[in-house]
């Protein structure tokens, strides 16, 4: 079990299985986004060595995430060597849905039991401003198909960014009504050499409910507001769906976080938002054993830092968000 200095008992691992991506949305990262040399990535055998260290660790939540996962060479048969690990229990993606038209089917099959797809505009034009280079009709595509096949319950991820998307929001919301979809609304979190455009143009929660109510009437709050994950939960009058609020800058919810980051390049990340990690990878290529490697795990769970530092204005600056994984 990996447990860390303040109790809290860290079983979700979120993977990033590149740090590529076929999007450069601005709140993520540059459009002249530079990626690591393939050799400094985990391989696929590597990624499924460290699995079972994982779960013997007591980590049974699985998200993967990116840079884009839809991309990573080999995606289905990684999804099914991970899903086949004994001890995995719950397995889902983060995906900006480009590719999930193809990759629904033959994701699902693998063992892959939801999808997290990220939209954050219903107006097309406004997504390609967001995404640069995205269309909204192929990732609308993408969500179809993915409930289609049972990547269920599907919900939706928006980041809201002033001047690009914060009018959408209740549009957004609206979806809800007649969806038993999940929407969550994602305050925009500072990184690396894109920190300042992030609080420069963030959209608190105060501002995102008191836009949608003024649309769709009052919020009801789902079980006290207890979080679900890093959500925390509401649903509009008479709605199929729920919506999520993620608040990590305005109301964080460090106290209750269990997760950990496996980055694309085998480093273990304890905080997003902190610059702390602990480099796997180069000691599972020099030979380390099952042992150490289990040890350098656990270290550094014990280690996870308290929470972040975002009110002192403290920044991590070693990567972008697209390097970490969300
Ligand atoms: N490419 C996939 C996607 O976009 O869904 C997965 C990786 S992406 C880094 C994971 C999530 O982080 C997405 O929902 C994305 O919208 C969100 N995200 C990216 N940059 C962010 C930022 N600066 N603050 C908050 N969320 C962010
Ligand atoms: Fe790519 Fe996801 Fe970042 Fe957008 S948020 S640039 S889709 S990794």
């Amino acid at each position: 079990m990996a447990i860390d200095r303040f109790g809290r008992d860290i079983h979700y691992l979120r993977i990033s299985l590149t740090d590529r991506c076929n999007l450069r949305c601005v709140y993520c990262m540059p459009e002249a986004m530079t990626f690591r040399p393939r050799a400094e990535l985990m391989q696929d055998d590597e990624l499924l060595a460290l699995m079972p260290l994982f779960t013997e660790l007591g980590f049974h939540k699985y998200r993967l995430t990116g840079g884009e996962p839809t991309v990573r060479a080999n995606v289905v048969e990684v999804v099914r060597g991970i899903a086949n690990t004994p001890g995995v229990r719950s397995l889902s993606m983060t995906t900006n849905g480009v590719l999930l038209k193809q990759l629904a089917a033959p994701l699902k099959e693998a063992g892959l039991e939801r999808v997290n797809v990220s939209i954050d505009t219903l107006d097309p034009e406004r997504f390609k401003r967001i995404t640069r280079w995205g269309s909204l009709d192929e990732v609308w595509a993408g969500l179809e198909e993915a409930e289609r096949v049972g990547l269920a319950p599907v919900k939706l991820n928006t980041v809201v960014v002033r001047g690009y998307n914060e009018d959408d929001v209740a549009d957004i919301a609206a979806l809800t009504l007649t969806q038993p979809w999940q929407v969550r609304f994602i305050e925009m979190m500072p990184f690396g050499e894109v920190a300042g455009f992030q609080q420069g143009q963030l959209v608190g929660f105060a501002e995102m409910q008191r836009r949608i109510e003024d649309r769709l009437g009052p919020l009801q709050v789902i079980d006290n507001g207890k979080l679900d994950g890093e959500a925390r939960l509401y649903r509009l009058a008479g709605a199929q769906g729920e919506l999520g609020f993620i608040s990590s800058v305005t109301q964080p919810f460090c106290a209750s976080c269990t997760r950990a980051r496996l980055t694309a390049d085998g480093k273990l990340r304890m905080c997003l938002l902190n610059e702390y990690e602990v480099d796997l990878l180069t000691p599972l290529r020099a030979g380390a054993s099952t042992a150490e490697l289990k040890q350098l795990i656990t270290h550094a769970a014990w280690n996870k830092p308290w929470g972040h530092d975002l009110a002192s204005d403290i920044i991590p600056l070693n990567r972008v968000m697209s390097e970490i994984g969300g």
